[in-house]
Parts: C-alpha cells; sequence; structure tokens
C-alpha cells in the first residue's frame, strides 16, 4: 500500500512474526498464513499491513487493549476462586468486545460504509464462537452481519457462505424467533435479487413478510423492509403495477408511523409546562420515542426511492411520499427539508394538468401541512430559547 505508513494512525505498530515452527497462524481478516501480529495485543494476527490497517481502522484500534486483557497471565491462579473469577472476568470482557463490535458493524453498514463493516463482524463472530461454540444459534447476528458486509462489497460468494451457515444455525434450532426468520430470508432475498434469481427472491422475501408479520404485526416498520424490496422485484421484471402496490403499502406504513410520532410531538408541546419544573427537568420531548438512526436511515432511502421511480408515478403517489418525507425530516430536526417536501406536496397539488378531486390529495395522516409549518416554527423557536440559555 503506497503512503501506508504516512496515514497510520497514532499507535499503529508492525510487529513481524517470528512464527513457532508447528503452529499455523493465520491472517485475523483473510485466512492466509499470517506474517505480522500487532504488537501491542500480540494476539491478532495478520497477512499484511494492509489487512492490519484496515482491521485497525474499523474496530481493531478501539478493542485491542481489551483483547490484550484476555490473555492468560503469567502466573498460575492460586485457588478455585480465583481461576473462576478470572474466568467470571474474561467472559465479560469478551461480552464488552462482542457488544462494540456488534455496534460498529451496524453503524458502518448503516452509512453504507460495507468494507468498514466486516472487521468488526468478523471478530463479533470470532468470540461469539469462543463463547457458544460453533453453530450455535448466537452466532446468527455476527453472520448476518458478515453477510450483508460482503453483498454490499458485491462479493456474492461470500455472502452465501455466510448466509448459508445463518439457514443451517436457524435450521438447527427449533428456538429461533420469527423475527430472525425474517432477517434470514430478507438477506437470502438480497443474495437472490443480487443474482438476479427473482422467483427465489420473491419466496425469500415473501417469507420475510410473513414471519415479520408474526413478530411485530403487518404494519409494522420492521416488515416495510420486505414489503419494500418485494416491489423493486417486480420492477424489475417489468411489472410496474403490481410493484405499485407494494410501494403504496410502504408510504403507508412510514406515513402511519411517522404521523403517530408528530401527534404525540404536538401533543406533548401543547402541555404547558409546570410551575414548579426545576431546572433540569426532563422535556416532554424527550420522552418520545422518534426512531433510531438506522430506522430513518431506512425510511429516507425507501420513500427517496419510490419518488424517484419514473414508471410508477402519479400526482397523488408523487404527493404522498413527499408528505411523509416532510413528517420524516421534523423529526430528523431537518427543518429546511421538512418545508421544501410541503412546498412540493402545494406544488404537485396545484400543477398538476388533469382535474384530481380533493380526495385524492388525502394522505390519511392526522397531520396537515399547516400542522407542520407551525410544528416547525414551534421548534425552531425552541431549539433558538436552549441556544439562549
Ligand atoms: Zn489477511
Ligand atoms: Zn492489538
Amino acid at each position: 500500500m503506497a503512503g501506508a505508513s504516512e496515514e497510520m494512525e497514532d499507535g499503529f505498530e508492525v510487529n513481524p512474526l517470528a512464527n513457532p515452527k508447528g503452529i499455523k497462524l493465520s491472517c485475523h481478516l483473510c485466512q492466509k498464513p499470517a506474517r505480522i501480529q500487532c504488537p501491542s495485543c500480540r494476539s491478532t494476527y495478520y497477512c499484511s499491513v494492509d489487512d492490519q490497517l484496515a482491521d485497525w481502522r474499523s474496530i481493531h484500534s478501539q478493542v485491542c487493549s481489551l483483547i490484550a486483557s484476555l490473555k492468560p497471565p503469567e502466573t498460575h491462579a492460586n485457588s478455585d476462586t480465583e481461576r473462576k473469577q478470572r474466568k467470571k472476568h474474561q467472559q465479560q470482557t469478551r461480552d464488552r468486545i462482542t457488544e462494540m463490535a456488534l455496534t460498529e458493524a451496524r453503524k458502518h453498514l448503516h452509512n453504507e460504509d460495507y468494507t468498514l463493516a466486516f472487521p468488526p463482524s468478523l471478530l463479533a463472530l470470532k468470540l461469539l464462537t469462543d463463547t457458544h461454540g460453533p453453530a450455535h444459534l448466537e452466532l446468527t447476528p455476527a453472520l448476518l452481519l458478515l453477510a450483508q458486509s460482503s453483498l454490499g462489497q458485491d462479493q456474492l460468494r461470500n455472502a452465501e457462505k455466510f448466509l448459508s451457515q445463518a439457514h443451517w444455525t436457524v435450521l438447527q434450532n427449533s428456538q429461533t424467533s420469527a423475527s430472525l426468520h425474517s432477517q434470514l430470508h430478507r438477506n437470502l432475498g438480497l443474495l437472490a435479487a443480487a443474482r438476479e434469481e427473482y422467483l427465489m427472491a420473491k419466496k425469500h422475501f415473501a417469507e420475510d413478510i410473513y414471519q415479520s408479520s408474526i413478530a411485530y404485526g403487518t404494519q409494522s416498520i420492521k416488515t416495510v423492509g420486505g414489503l419494500f424490496q418485494l416491489g423493486n422485484i417486480f420492477l424489475k421484471e417489468d411489472k410496474p403495477v403490481v410493484a405499485q402496490s407494494f410501494f403504496n403499502e410502504v408510504i403507508k406504513i412510514w406515513l402511519i408511523h411517522l404521523d403517530g410520532i408528530i401527534q404525540e410531538m404536538i401533543k406533548a408541546l401543547q402541555t404547558p409546562p409546570s410551575t414548579f419544573a426545576l431546572p433540569g427537568t426532563k422535556d416532554p420531548l424527550d420522552s418520545i420515542d422518534t426512531m433510531n438512526v438506522a430506522e430513518r436511515v431506512e425510511a429516507r432511502q425507501q420513500l427517496q426511492t419510490v419518488l424517484s421511480l419514473q414508471e410508477i408515478q402519479s400526482p397523488s403517489f408523487a404527493y404522498k411520499a413527499c408528505f411523509t418525507l416532510s413528517l420524516l425530516h421534523v423529526i430528523m430536526k431537518e427543518y429546511p427539508q421538512s418545508l421544501a417536501y410541503i412546498d412540493e406536496c402545494t406544488k404537485i397539488k396545484t400543477g398538476s394538468s388533469t382535474v384530481i378531486e380533493e380526495r385524492e390529495f388525502e394522505v390519511g395522516a392526522e397531520t396537515t401541512g399547516k400542522d407542520i409549518e407551525i410544528l416547525v416554527a414551534t421548534l425552531r423557536e425552541k431549539e433558538m430559547f436552549k441556544n439562549d440559555k
């Protein structure tokens, strides 16, 4: 790698490995024979500086010292109690690193940094295997993350490898949750779609929707992903009418969910603050569940995608998508975008050449465009007040 040394972060060092005879060590990332080891934890091996650097950047710099503490100590434990304590402590550390790695992998996937998501997912898999043994159900989240990272990098063979491992693990276990089945089939569907095996993809997405409906309900934002993917497949098969019925459902689910959040926000703002409220009292707005980052990203991606589809655009469809995006941007505190989508709604309504009855633009939300404008103004004022204090 040219110029790698200049880019190296603080604390990044290379340690050539004196490979003891008879012991074959392999690279943590790619399984090729190892040539170097991390000089700090001394228990992570790499084939090359490239792989070491990739690991360091995505996760290892955060967990190196924790990994080092997992190494067996030089001295033997004196008593049974000491040994047990040490074991317990090691397991806690392992769990902590696993949690950090899974979180980091998910974060990278949300940002569509598929390459960066790979090392932490792999680390999580390794630690989960140490803890639970191979083919344990607990390994599935890490396997699914590895599959997603591979799919994103167009490494379909790798994705298949991780997915079949996950599939097998799930099949082995009768205790698997519907939610896990749903996630597995969503990923298997994505793999089939990437291979243009549309019939297979549809089967997996249908199973995903079915399992997710059992776990969360048909109208849940957890179920919406499968519906969106099915719509995409029908679009690829040149069946825009069928695709549109799925995308309509996608918009409807997000709209109802976001409308509920916005209504809660409006109510919270209308509640007069208690006269005796002490400084530091919780803002009622803070207790509203305004969706996590992954859900927001998913909503935005899906809504923007359906809005950009030329082949199925009708004024009322575009209106609904814009209105839903406007609600989404309010909870993301992106007010100019929110107002821009409300403007867009007005334009669609007045600019549509065919005479469309007013009720065509009834989106079925309690919130109106006017409500959004008032809400945005109130929130802006509130934020200004907060900043002044
Ligand atoms: Zn390697
Ligand atoms: Zn290390």
